[in-house]
């Protein structure tokens, strides 16, 4: 039973879920995951939103997979606000009265006319002739020498109030709910880091998984860790084997970059001392360049593949052609 298969079987969400958010990760060479803000969605986390929509499911749910898994770590990234009502980070952002809620708010400045001595509101003093003092009818003069600022305050046109700090006030884009900051949805995005490690731990289960799952279905008889006995007299396990009639074929993975050159041996060696089997190895492209020239028997065919579902047809239509042909 493989690392992966075992972890998915506790898995809150559908494995395809996890499956496929994987190969997500994997094909994208995914280093980090941040959330994006766009006019029609608000905050999204772009492929893994739509993932999660479409099996009605949170990202979160999907993500928290991820970690348990152990291929992504989070990281705070932005504390946002979202509607109570319908989870949206759409918001109009308004300012309300403490006083009766009324979103009619504006910021006045307080000003001193010197020469008459009469406090006001700056702005309830605006004309076409510029700023007249309520009280002596005169211009206010210059700022600093003929009127002074006083402070700046806000006032609520709807019952008149003075304060000098309005209440933050949203209005949804989504829903078109109102509500204020004691009702706000107070909501931790996060980003996640990629475990590249841990992700490549699972690269060669996933594309094996889904080969297997794919020639089962299309009828073939299929061995995983399959031992068999080689000239030598030591035992071989091979990824796959996949047998019809009285012929087979191996399916084995190179696709650790860091044991590379041990791989390399094993697999051929293997090949060797099992007497040149039709034998199929799957490679990312990125090191099929070191691999293909050590290739010595003309039994052995690479597939070679840049996304995780290449490998899987590739392999599918290397297997037909092997398994037609009679050796
Ligand atoms: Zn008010
Ligand atoms: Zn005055
Ligand atoms: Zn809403």
């Amino acid at each position: 039973m493989s690392m992966l298969k075992t972890m998915l079987r506790e898995s809150k969400v559908p494995q395809d879920v996890v499956i496929n958010a994987l190969t997500y990760i994997i094909d994208a060479e995914i280093d980090e995951i941040i959330p994006e803000y766009n006019e029609r969605e608000g905050f999204t986390y772009g492929e893994f939103t739509r993932l999660a929509v479409r099996y009605n499911l949170t990202e979160e749910d999907i993500f928290e997979e991820l970690e348990r898994l152990g291929v992504l770590k989070p990281e705070k990234y932005k504390k946002i606000i979202r509607c109570p009502q319908c989870g949206s980070s759409r918001l109009l952002s308004q300012l309300a009265c403490p006083q009766c809620g009324s979103t009619d708010v504006n910021r006045i400045t307080l000003v001193s006319h010197v020469s008459c001595g009469y406090t006001g509101v700056l702005e309830d003093m605006a004309s076409d002739e510029g700023f007249i003092c309520k009280k002596c009818k005169k211009p206010l003069g210059k700022e600093g020498t003929d009127y002074l600022k006083i402070g700046s305050l806000f006032r609520c046109e709807s019952c008149a109030s003075r304060f000098d700090a309005p209440h933050p006030h949203y209005e949804c884009l989504g829903c078109n709910y109102s509500f204020g900051h004691r009702e706000a949805d107070y909501h931790t995005l996060n980003k996640y880091e990629v475990n590249k490690d841990k992700l490549k731990d699972y690269v060669e289960e996933i594309i094996l998984g889904k080969i297997y799952d794919e020639l089962v279905a299309e009828g073939y008889k299929i061995e995983r860790n399959a031992k068999i006995k080689g000239q030598s007299g030591l035992d071989h396990t091979t990824n796959i084997i996949v047998r019809k009639d009285h012929d087979f074929v191996l399916i084995d993975t190179i696709v650790d970059t860091e044991n590379i050159t041990s791989d390399i041996l094993t697999v051929f060696g293997k090949h060797v001392d099992l007497g040149s089997p039709k034998h199929i190895v799957i490679v990312p492209s990125k090191t099929a360049s070191l691999i293909a020239f050590r290739v010595g028997s003309s039994n052995i065919k690479l597939v070679v593949f840049d996304v995780v579902s290449e490998a899987i047809y590739k392999t599918k239509e290397a297997v037909k052609e092997l398994l037609e042909t009679i050796s």
